[in-house]
């Protein structure tokens, strides 16, 4: 875990506010779900994912509640509309941290932000292709090129359930060819076995059986419209048949957005897909889901990578420099930080040097000085920091709207 400090810090507030601007636009309602929840919440994902059964911080709390850290928050949102019961399809988004008891490395950390969304309570494919859009319309809207869209469908519950027979069994049969971990993963969850990057999987992997010969009419026909869909939008995209998402419940409709510059073993940016029966577990009714959860960190390096989303600029505009006892400093600094001007100050009655290189390191504009000669005139000298140090001198009462003006039309030239 660790601390995200300025002007990362800053940057992640605007990758957040890039993303609300994305989803609100299309009506989803944010939803700030508890960090920590009973833990029955998440064994419901399912008990063949790490995230459940490896990564999971749970306790038990002093009233004897086993609970835990959210690992992830599809499950919050659905325990959420379950309590709540909002009218259908309920859209929704959130954004925040995430625990899970992970190797950290680069651009994987035990605590991690997501932002998401999720759509209950409507089977129409259109709804998929509608929250497939709005990630790739984020990562547009992030300035990154480099983004790949794959998608797949694991078919109706039915087929899935035919699949994963056959991939075990298929499996089984070269089981001495598969690595360790995947002889493993194989006990506890065929599907994963395909995620598996290990060279030494990789041929028996590329003969395993094909989700698309399980498909019904059905799957095969909603998968269709997401795809046409997505073409007609002008999304680009691949069929990644081998693409299977960690949790039990996911069906249909799966995807994953990768970063073309990261290595492929940590490339997936975000993913999600539909998902069944979370809610009816959960206590509700049957209400089909689906949605996507995006890590901040992957995406972030991910920019990085392509040279866009750079951090905000972290400058002042104006920088008071108070040569006199420091009253003038508080009344100025209090007007115009109250017109929305970002005003900084230097404390401990500094020389008149010191501040004024506090105020050229601050990154402002401009200066203001004032001191006893200042006050008594009823002026103030306004000095641009960059233009050759061009000073002028203000009647006080002018300073707001004066430096409002320049500021402003300095905006307007950028
Ligand atoms: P998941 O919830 O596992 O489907 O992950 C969705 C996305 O969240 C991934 O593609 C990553 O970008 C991000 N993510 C998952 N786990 C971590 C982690 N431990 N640290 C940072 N980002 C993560």
């Amino acid at each position: 875990m660790r601390d995200i400090t300025a002007p990362e810090s800053a940057r992640w507030r605007r990758f957040v506010d890039v993303f609300e601007r994305t989803v609100s636009a299309a009506g989803y309602e944010l939803v700030i779900p508890p960090l920590l929840e009973d833990i029955g919440v998440f064994t419901r994902l399912g008990e063949a994912t790490d995230v459940v059964t490896k990564e999971m911080y749970d306790f038990v709390d002093k009233g004897e509640r086993h609970v835990a850290l959210r690992p992830e928050q599809t499950a919050s949102i659905c325990r959420s509309f379950v309590e709540h019961r909002p009218t259908t399809p309920f859209k929704a988004w959130y954004s925040g941290p995430n625990f899970r008891y992970e190797k950290p490395q680069r651009g994987r950390y035990r605590q991690f932000d997501q932002v998401g969304i999720e759509v209950l309570g409507s089977l129409d494919p259109y709804v998929d292709i509608e929250v497939i859009h709005l990630g790739w319309i984020f990562f547009k809207k992030l300035g990154l090129q480099q983004i790949e869209l794959a998608v797949n469908s694991l078919g109706e519950p039915e087929n899935r359930t035919a699949y994963v027979a056959a991939l075990k069994s298929y499996f089984n049969d070269r089981l001495a060819d598969l690595s360790p971990e995947s002889q493993q993963t194989l006990e506890k969850n065929p599907l994963r076995v395909l995620d598996s990057k290990r060279p030494q999987d990789s041929d028996v992997i590329a003969g395993a059986p094909m989700i698309n010969s399980f498909w019904s009419a059905e799957a095969a026909a909603h998968f269709d419209t997401v795809c046409n869909g997505l073409t007609s939008l002008g999304v680009p995209f691949s069929i990644d048949l081998k693409l299977v998402r960690g949790l039990d419940y996911y069906r249909g409709t799966t995807f994953e957005f990768r970063g073309g510059t990261l290595d492929s073993a940590q490339n997936a940016l975000g993913g999600g897909g539909r998902y069944d029966g979370l809610v009816a577990d959960l206590g509700g009714p049957d209400t089909p889901g689906v949605g996507f959860a995006i890590g901040l960190d992957r995406t972030l390096l991910a920019c990085d990578d392509e040279g866009t989303f750079p951090s905000p600029p972290d400058a002042a505009d104006v920088f008071v420099v108070d040569v006199g006892d420091g009253i003038d400093a508080l009344l100025i600094c209090a007007e115009l930080r109250a017109a929305g001007i970002r005003t900084e100050r230097s404390w401990d009655n500094r020389s008149m040097k010191a501040q004024m290189k506090a105020a050229n390191r601050s990154g402002a504009r401009f200066a203001v000085l004032i001191g006893e000669d200042e006050r008594l005139a009823g002026i103030a000298l306004l000095r641009d920091l960059r233009s050759d140090a061009e000073q002028v001198s203000v009647a006080r009462t002018e300073l707001q709207a004066t430096l409002i003006s320049r500021l402003s039309s300095l905006q307007g030239a950028e």
